[in-house]
């Protein structure tokens, strides 16, 4: 299986003017595929700092993988980086030139002079054609039986050469025989500290790997697998996830593209009620998790802002009669001396629910957190009442 290192190119990447999303899509289709990323690089737009970086992750790897800085102005260097870094010259490839003046041709233009740096590429390299852009890319193979391939930046050109060029390349040279598969677990009103305890076992598995990750109000539970076949590794899957899902019980709410505002939407659908939510010092986040859920039945007020007085027990229930609910959720978040406090207060037709919370957590995320509370707060009791 061979390692594999990303290098996306750009000096406007670094200064954060645009996001890496070729990364991002590059890593998971090579994960999907089996192959280990051992790391990845964002560089500027410097071809010394380029030549050094591929030379290092040739050190280490056996693709190294860039995209970007490959178009016709100076400040494209990848393939004089490239070519130093395998110390190789550039060569002249006459049937690039001519590529390129019949794309320009078929917009009715004539290239400039500049284009026809994109007719060189390092000696040796073998060309990929390009049918959706201009820049032509290529894989170079040194001796001792590595690649660098070399990608354009613009992510449609780059999926494009990699769907159709790289990964047949990879697969036949590397015979790229296994898939990795996840499944994500979500999981609300249970800090990340607390999943630790109960799976750490479980976080110390190689086959399938079990990790976390924090959001405000929810902790996700990543468990992935690697194996030849899809079936597989949703095998070595299966057992893990019905641990976790056992030992986390109702606190797991979810999984991979469920939302806790969809889930809880569909948990007040389906008890037949409509629910009128108060909210006031989360900036209508609740709300508007929920509004985002088409059909969600619920009739909504937010009251004020974070310095604003609490919504008290007795305006909830004047707000259910007055919206005609069956149900209220009143959702508070106040500031606090280095803490935020919530109080939820949840009226039903079977009974009312209180409890005070407390977040100690970054104050922008503190009405994310809140609001996801909230959600859970009837997801929880709601489907209790029902099972009692
Ligand atoms: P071209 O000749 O088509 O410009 P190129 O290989 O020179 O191709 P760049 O000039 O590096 O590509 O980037 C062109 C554009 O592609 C950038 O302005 C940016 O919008 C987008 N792009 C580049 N790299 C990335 C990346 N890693 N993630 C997302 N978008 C990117």
């Amino acid at each position: 299986m061979p390692i594999i290192e990303i290098i996306t190119i750009g000096t406007e990447l670094l200064l954060g003017d645009i996001q890496d999303t070729n990364t991002r899509f590059l890593t998971r289709s090579l994960r999907d595929h089996g192959v280990d990323i051992y790391r990845t690089m964002m560089i500027g737009d410097n071809p010394a700092r380029i030549t050094l970086a591929v030379q290092e992750a040739l050190g280490r790897s056996d693709v190294v993988l860039t995209t970007g800085g490959l178009g016709p102005t100076v400040d494209d260097p990848t393939r004089q980086a490239v070519a130093d870094a395998l110390a190789v010259p550039l060569e002249y490839h006459p049937e690039l030139w001519e590529q390129i003046i019949l794309r320009f041709k078929r917009y009715g233009r004539s290239p400039s002079e500049n284009n026809r740096r994109q007719a060189y590429v390092p000696q040796g390299a073998k060309i990929i054609p390009n049918p959706v852009g201009t820049a032509p890319s290529f894989i170079c193979e040194t001796p001792d039986g590595k690649s660098v391939i070399s990608l354009p930046g613009v992510p449609r050109e780059m999926e494009y050469l990699y769907q159709n060029e790289v990964l047949p390349y990879l697969q036949s040279r590397f015979e790229l025989n296994s898939t990795l598969q996840t499944c994500v677990l979500h999981a609300a009103s249970i800090g990340e500290s607390r999943v630790d305890e109960l799976i750490a076992d479980l976080e110390t598995l190689s086959n399938p790997t079990v990790g976390l990750l924090a959001h405000p109000g929810q902790t996700d539970i990543r468990v992935a697998a690697k194996a030849a076949t899809r079936e597989d590794a949703l095998a070595l899957i299966a057992p893990v996830v019905a641990d976790i899902r056992s030992r986390l019980g109702q606190a797991i709410f979810g999984q991979d593209d469920e939302t806790l505002e969809a889930i809880t939407a569909n948990v007040i659908k389906e008890s037949g009620f409509t629910c009128a939510i108060l909210e006031a010092g989360l900036g209508g986040q609740l709300i508007s998790l929920l509004a985002r859920t088409a059909g969600a039945p619920i009739r909504s007020d937010i009251r004020s802002t974070l310095d604003s007085p609490a919504i008290l027990t007795s305006e909830v229930a004047r707000f259910k009669e007055i919206t005609g609910s069956q149900m209220a959720l009143g959702v508070n978040l106040q500031p606090g001396q280095s803490q935020q406090n919530l109080t939820l207060h949840l009226v039903t037709p079977h009974g009312v629910y209180e409890d005070n919370r407390s977040y100690g957590g970054p104050p922008e995320y503190g009405p994310m957190w809140a609001a996801r509370s909230g959600l859970d707060f009837i997801r929880t009791h709601i489907k209790k009442e029902r099972e009692n």
